[in-house]
């Protein structure tokens, strides 16, 4: 559970200053509260360093060109404020969520007169996680919206509402999380990850559709798989296709590499078991927390003088 008193003490950055957040407030006229159009990130601190933060931070920025506003400041910026805010909140494992928003400004739908806000809050929300867990889910009632009818590459606060609304239903009947397939019954991914299943020795992921390429996805396909010779194939995938999966994983920046136990689908009344202890499986993880912990930051440590 959340728990705000362990964050109150913090320190944050926005809009240029850094400032305890206790002092920020923001304002109920905001135009991205209203009418959502937020954009955010959620990058993964291990032993005081972000992980892949400049992929991050432009994946930001082109989250919100996408939904048609841009940010100021340089992503090499931002990676070198965050890195400040890591050391002022002494965080060595956490999360780091930058957030942009249109503010009060205009209230017109377009809000094309809002001034668009920037922050960074790093905190440590993992302080009671499970290791290494395994999931129950389900397959969600609600269905994916075309990518022809939204950008799935922002990752807006718009995108988020179907996958609360899907969690919280997951929740409510003990499930972990949901699957969620496509308008033609294709798996697409889960509410906050990407999903990838084993057959034999072969690794599958459905291929880009309508769902977020997340940078743990992309850090799967092409740097984990290939340190352990296996190509991640990237296809179409029906909930039948998991007869012949021996094992399956969710991927997200927050959790990595986490493990699947079932699936279950209330429409066919079937449930899909997965091995947890499944050897392939086993490695992807164990070669996924090596790479982040040995992850350097020399991509954005020649950048202070831009500050
Ligand atoms: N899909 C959705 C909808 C998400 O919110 C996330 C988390 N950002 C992911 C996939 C996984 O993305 P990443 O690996 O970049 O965290």
């Amino acid at each position: 559970m959340f728990n705000f008193q362990k964050i109150s003490n913090l320190y944050i950055w926005q809009n240029n200053r850094f400032m305890p957040l206790k002092e920020k407030h923001i304002n109920v006229f905001s135009h991205s509260l209203h009418y959502s159009g937020a954009v955010f990130e959620g990058i993964r601190v291990y032993k005081g360093k972000p992980f892949k933060q400049l992929e991050h931070y432009e994946r930001f920025k082109k989250s919100a060109e996408l939904i048609g506003y841009h940010i100021d400041y340089s992503s090499e910026f931002l990676c070198k404020i965050t890195e400040q805010l890591i050391n002022i909140n002494s965080i060595k494992s956490g999360y780091v969520r930058p957030i942009a928003w249109r503010g009060p400004e205009d209230w017109h739908v377009s809000g094309g007169n809002c001034k668009i806000n920037v922050a960074i809050l790093v905190y440590n929300p993992f302080y009671d996680e499970k290791p290494n867990r395994a999931l129950k889910l389900n397959v969600a009632q609600w269905k994916k919206i075309p990518s022809e009818c939204v950008p799935y590459d922002s990752k807006s606060s718009g995108l988020y509402m179907m996958s609360t609304i899907m969690k919280n239903e997951a929740l409510s009947r003990s499930f972990d999380d949901s699957i969620i397939l496509d308008q033609n019954n294709c798996i697409t991914e889960a509410t906050t990850s990407n999903f990838f299943v084993i057959a034999g020795e072969e690794i599958y992921t459905p291929a880009l559709s309508c769902f977020l390429n997340g940078i743990t996805r992309q850090t799967v396909i092409n740097d984990i798989a290939p340190m352990l010779n296996k190509r991640v194939h990237e296809k179409e995938m029906q909930l039948t296709d998991l007869v012949n999966a021996n094992a399956a994983f969710l991927t997200g920046t927050a959790s990595g590499i986490v493990r699947i136990q079932s699936i279950y689908d209330d429409n066919s009344k079937t449930q899909f078991s997965f091995n947890i202890e499944n050897n392939l499986l086993r490695n992807l993880q164990t070669t996924y927390k090596n790479f982040v912990l040995q992850h350097d930051l020399s991509k954005t440590s020649t950048l202070q003088s831009q500050i």
